[in-house]
Parts: structure tokens; sequence; C-alpha cells
């Protein structure tokens, strides 16, 4: 899957393809998936929600620019396969997950896998997560209806932040980076996400 889907679509941060390679995308899915977990699109996770496509996973989390000593806020945990992603990469990862079953589940999973750097939270993530900011990199998993002040706030100097931002027909990847000079905004293209559900999102 690495060497064929994402890195031949021109992913290169090493960071990025070699946690590609470690973390094993079939655990993620359910048992009647497993067989397609390593084709490059995106697969249902229960709850009408979905786990997203490698090559997405692999562009987002290069377009964050990570360190390891970074500490990443992810909003949408789904199935925890891009927390796993950045794990792998940084030092610490919080992720936030607005429904129960899927919090509980992929909460499970992290621990039966021991991903003991990943911390979870179950809540509405649309305003982030104040008490542990500010964050050096920010990923928005769901499809936000515009970009989240609140969360641009969360950053640190110098962080970076990703969000797809649009309706359900068309929606845009947007990284935001954050510096002395401002707030810089960049169009990374087309993509395709489940809503973002809650107070600086979609209503439900
Ligand atoms: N990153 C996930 C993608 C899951 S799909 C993965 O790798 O599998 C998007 C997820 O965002 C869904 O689980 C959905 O329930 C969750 N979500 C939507 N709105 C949310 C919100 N306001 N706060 C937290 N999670 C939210």
């Amino acid at each position: 899957m690495v060497n064929k889907q994402i890195e031949a679509r021109g992913i290169h941060d090493p960071n990025v393809l070699l946690a590609m390679g470690r973390v094993p995308r079939h655990l993620f899915v359910s048992e009647a998936l497993m067989d397609q977990a390593y084709g490059d699109f995106p697969l249902p996770i229960g709850d009408q929600q979905t786990i997203s496509q490698p090559y997405i996973v692999a562009e987002m989390t290069q377009a964050l620019e990570l360190k390891h000593e970074d500490r990443v806020l992810e909003i949408g945990t789904g199935s925890g396969y891009q927390a796993a992603v950045l794990a792998e990469i940084v030092f610490r990862v919080y992720t936030i997950e607005r429904l129960h079953s899927l919090f509980i589940k992929t909460r499970r999973l992290f621990d039966s896998l021991r991903y003991y750097n990943i911390v979870t939270r179950y809540t509405d993530g649309t305003t982030g997560w104040k008490d542990e900011s500010p964050f050096d990199a920010i990923i928005v998993t769901a499809g936000a209806p515009s970009i989240p002040k609140i969360l641009i706030e969360q950053l640190a100097p110098g962080g970076r932040m990703v969000v797809p931002v649009g309706d359900r027909y068309s929606q845009e990847l947007i990284k935001i980076t954050k510096d002395e000079k401002g707030v810089r905004e960049t169009n990374l293209g087309g993509c395709r996400f489940v809503k973002l559900v809650g107070e600086h999102g979609w209503k439900a």
C-alpha cells in the first residue's frame, strides 16, 4: 500500500511513509472488511462514519510538517487509524470523538495496540481542547462549514492545521499556518469527508 499508492502519488515525508508502513490498517476496520483494508478507498466503520482513504491520511499528515516533539490535536477519532499514524510520528496525540460507541471501541483498540501516547476524549471537538492547548498541529477529519476560528486560537505560534471545508457535495482541504506575521491559508484541493457536527460545525 505504501509504495504503490502513497509514495507513487507524491508523498515524500519519510516519517509519514514509515508510520503508514507500521500501522496495521486492517485492525481498524470490522472483520468483514479486513481483506479490503489496504485498498486506497474509505471504508464504513459503523454509525454512518468512515475510515479515510489512505492517500488522504498521508496527504493530511504530510501537510502538518510534524516533528517528534510535537503535540497534535485531532477532531474526529473515528476508527483511530489517523490518530495511530500520528502517534507513530509525534510525542503525544489528543483526539476527540462525539459518538460514544466509536469513542469506546477505539479507546479499547488503542489500549490493545499499546498506543499509550494517544489521549482520547468523548465530546464535541469543534471547541477544541483548551486545557491542553496550544497545539503544534491540529487535524480535523470531518468536513466543517467554515474554518473554526476557535481552533486557530489553540494553535501554537508556528502551528499548522488542516481542515476540510465545505458541504457534502464540495469540500476543499485547507491548510492554515500561524506565525508572527499572522495566519495564512492554502488550498490543498478537493476532498470528501463526513460532516463535522457540533457547536462550531454543522447542526446535528
Ligand atoms: N480520523 C478518522 C476519520 C473518521 S470519520 C479515522 O481515521 O478513521 C470522522 C469522525 O468525526 C466520525 O467518527 C465522526 O463521528 C467524528 N466527528 C464529527 N463531528 C465531530 C465533532 N464535533 N467532534 C468530534 N468528532 C466528530
